[in-house]
């Protein structure tokens, strides 16, 4: 089928870090991709201002909550994770370590490359991209956990963490200072802690401001709040004649509002209901990835 044929040459399920990145570096190429996110999207000022507001802080669609966080349950243990355009970025420490050397030494991967000489341009252009720099005070956190490390006789290993938090003056927008004026406007970390509930403030680089901003500017379509319920090869199994994407309305019990898509490759992490068969996807879509 000619790539016409098709709603876009690529969709991308889920608008967080391998999403957003996924969608900016296909637009660049020429392709024409939509990205599919069951979450909302959110402006600076209307994240929640705490975890009181259920409605905009936890996602439970089921129970009409469409907020930013969602807490999956099992016996023991409690899993959370960001629901929004921008994903994980929306509601998160900032804190973007590299790995250290001892993980790129490891058996299991050693003998493939160096990957710290592999992955160090990339680490380079995400940083940049995030806006990545090391947070310039103590706070009277790091100054406890610095006190501790000294107490046991450690206190060369402290290390201020590096984010992605724009720390200009605290409280003042300015233009952009990242991408020369062509990103949005930031306003300088107030210090108000409030980061796992989501900046209000502006001050972090979330994906909203950087990868997705520029995938959008180069016509991406972010199709929010659509949850995708099914991914099904279209002709031939092996998915080389393309895929139909359904989707519908997160937590709808009546009115679902499916809409299908159909496109000509595809990314997505393990989303769709359907684990067995999203993950047989994924190896799918991953593999043509390069074609
Ligand atoms: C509270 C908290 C704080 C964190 N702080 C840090 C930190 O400081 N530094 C750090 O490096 N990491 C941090 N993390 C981890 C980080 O957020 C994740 O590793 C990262 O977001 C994973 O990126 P991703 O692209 O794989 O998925 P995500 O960012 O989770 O994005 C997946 C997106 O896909 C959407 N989606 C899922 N299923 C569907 C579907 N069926 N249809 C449509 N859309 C769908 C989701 O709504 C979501 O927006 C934190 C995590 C949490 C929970
Ligand atoms: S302004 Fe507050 S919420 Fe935003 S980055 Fe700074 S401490 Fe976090």
């Amino acid at each position: 089928m000619a790539s016409s044929a098709f709603d876009f040459d690529w969709l991308v399920i889920g608008s967080g870090f391998g999403g957003s990145v996924s969608a900016l570096r296909l637009a660049e190429k020429g392709y024409r991709v939509a990205v599919i996110e069951r979450g909302r999207r959110y402006r600076d000022e209307d994240l929640p201002k705490s975890t009181w507001q259920f409605g905009k802080y936890f996602w439970a669609p089921a129970l009409g909550l469409k907020g930013i966080m969602r807490m999956r349950l099992f016996r023991h243990v409690f899993t959370p994770s960001q629901i929004a355009v921008g994903g994980g970025s929306v509601v998160y420490g900032g804190v973007l370590y590299r790995a250290k050397p001892e993980f790129f030494d490891d058996a299991q991967w050693r003998s493939l490359g160096r990957w710290d000489q592999l992955l160090k341009p990339h680490y380079d252009t995400a940083e940049h991209m995030l806006g990545v720099k090391t947070v310039p005070f103590e706070s009277v956190n790091q100054q406890l956990i610095r006190s501790m490390a000294r107490h046991f006789g450690t206190e060369d290993t402290f290390t201020r963490a590096p984010t992605g938090v724009y720390f200009g003056e605290p409280g003042k927008s300015v233009k952009d200072p990242y991408f020369e004026g062509e990103g949005p406007d930031r306003t300088g970390c107030t210090r108000c802690g409030a980061c796992l509930v989501g900046c209000r403030v502006g001050a972090v680089n979330s994906l909203v401001k950087n990868y997705l901003w520029f995938a959008e500017k180069r016509g991406v379509q972010v199709l929010a709040e659509r949850e995708v319920v099914d991914v099904t090869p279209l002709g031939a199994p092996d998915g080389s004649q393309g895929y139909r994407v359904t989707t519908q309305r997160p937590g709808a019990w009546f009115a679902r509002d499916r809409r299908t898509f159909s496109a000509r490759r595809g990314f997505c992490r393990r989303h769709t209901r359907h684990e067995r068969t999203a993950g047989q996807l994924q190896a799918r879509w991953l593999a043509t990835a390069d074609q």
